[in-house]
């Protein structure tokens, strides 16, 4: 096989075999082919599409790159859940030991902050000693024993992607909906999944802002996954403002054992509700979405989740007693209240500057060997449709150095849109959802 013919056939419309994705995957991720040309062939992927055949190769080339886990011996079904990344996105952190307390197993393989998004494994690194680096063997005595273990991609999960990711990020082709699919699922398919819940979220925090965007990614996923024999859905949720209170890793650890111990804002318990109810279905520990979510709010009632999470933390080398003891997390040496100057009711929040503020007071990384502060953040305080007075905070920012704080804090402020009449919107957390439980 020409690599250029499979360039050439791309860039000109055409639909590629089962083996020519096959060929051209297995050889980039041997080093065979440059650089140069796979970029080219991304560049034609971007502008030309693919359909669902090619999609599904795609995928299934890149999740057989690398190591494929199978934890077939377990007892019961593995599920797992994946978001495509947010503003205080923290519900892996409630509904991972919510899904292992009812009964499944959760071998969870999660990300880093990407832009102004935070990451699963920066915030349970604010955890100390917890330990997002086990190896593949560990991480199946960990899920076995507990139920539930989350760590960092390995070298040898998908490795094409790993190569195919950074190369994406340097030739322009991050954004095409195909290539976001290939990448998400071929890493989620290698945890040796049964099923897989979908959190595709959309607004101004999300990377996906239009609404039609996102459903088609899920689409997209959803049936890449299905073809591949799995169980998938897609919850479209939203991000147009963050969700629940707390943005930044230790704050947000804090906001999710609240959630454990029954509180916690009514926007995250309700996702994290709904989410677990899903995982539930789809692992066939219920019959419906009712008896699921009656499942996770027993989990939380009776504090089985909490134990887990408490297990889990200790499985994993972390200090295991901020689970009862929040203020064990690292806390900011500041804090600053953002007031607002007039009154009216919040009618807007351009949710990225948000997430923006947090990534800048050193919350994320500006650059790959940048070191996550985990104290600080932004705690917001009102939210769409809330009722404001002149000099009422809008958010605390929780801070350890000065630098940047000046534009973190009008990052904030120019973030509310304050008007005099109450917005009208529904503002439902879960929007839509794609799919259904058959694979
Ligand atoms: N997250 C991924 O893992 N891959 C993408 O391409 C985009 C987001």
């Amino acid at each position: 096989m020409q690599v250029t013919e499979l360039i050439r056939k791309k860039r000109d419309g055409g639909e590629l075999e089962h083996a020519e994705i096959k060929f051209l995957i297995d050889e980039y991720t041997r080093d065979s082919v440059p650089d140069y040309q796979m970029s080219a062939w991304l560049m034609a992927v971007l502008l030309r599409g693919m359909i669902r055949a090619e999609l599904a190769a795609l995928t299934e080339s890149m999740l057989h790159s690398g190591q494929v886990l199978d934890f077939a011996n377990l007892p019961a079904p593995r599920v797992d859940k994946h978001s495509t990344g947010g503003v205080g996105d923290k519900t892996s952190l409630v509904v991972a030991p919510v899904a292992a307390a009812g009964g499944l197993y959760v071998p969870m393989i999660s990300g880093r902050g990407l832009g102004h998004t935070g990451g699963t494994l920066d915030k349970l690194e604010s955890i100390a000693g917890f330990n997002v680096n086990l190896s593949t063997a560990e991480f199946g005595r960990v899920l076995g024993q507990c139920g539930a273990a989350m760590i960092g991609q390995t070298a040898d999960i998908a490795p094409a992607d790993k190569k195919l990711y950074a190369l994406r990020d340097v030739t322009g082709t991050v954004e095409s909906p195909y290539l976001i699919c290939a990448s998400i699922m071929s890493k989620k398919l290698a945890e040796g999944i049964d099923a897989l819940v979908l959190d595709v979220k959309t607004g101004s925090g999300a990377f996906m802002k239009k609404e039609e965007d996102a459903v088609f990614l899920a689409e997209l996923m959803v049936e890449t996954g299905q073809r591949l024999g799995k169980k998938v859905v897609a919850l479209i949720t939203d991000m147009n403002q963050p969700l629940g209170h707390a943005v930044g890793n230790a704050l947000e650890v804090a906001e999710c054992i609240d959630v454990l111990n029954g509180k916690g804002p009514d926007d995250l318990r309700e996702l994290c509700l709904v989410l677990s109810a899903w995982m539930f279905l789809l692992g066939n520990r219920v019959i419906n979405l009712e008896e699921g979510r009656k499942l996770a709010e027993e989990m939380i009632h009776r504090g089985k989740a909490k134990a887990k999470f408490r297990e889990m933390i200790a499985l994993q080398g972390g200090e295991s007693r901020v689970v009862d003891h929040p203020d064990l997390l690292p806390r900011a040496r500041h804090t600053v209240d953002v007031s607002t100057p007039c009154s009216g009711y919040v009618a807007g929040i351009m949710c990225e500057q948000i997430g923006t503020a947090s990534l800048l007071l050193g919350g994320g990384r500006l650059r790959k060997e940048d070191q996550v502060d985990p104290a600080v953040g932004v705690v917001v305080h009102k939210k769409l449709g809330d009722e404001v007075r002149a000099g009422d905070a809008l958010c605390t920012v929780h801070y350890n150095a000065e630098e940047r704080l000046e534009i973190a804090t009008s990052l904030i402020l120019q973030s509310y849109s304050i008007e005099p009449q109450p917005p009208e919107s529904d503002r439902k957390i879960v929007h839509q959802v794609i799919g259904d439980s058959k694979p």
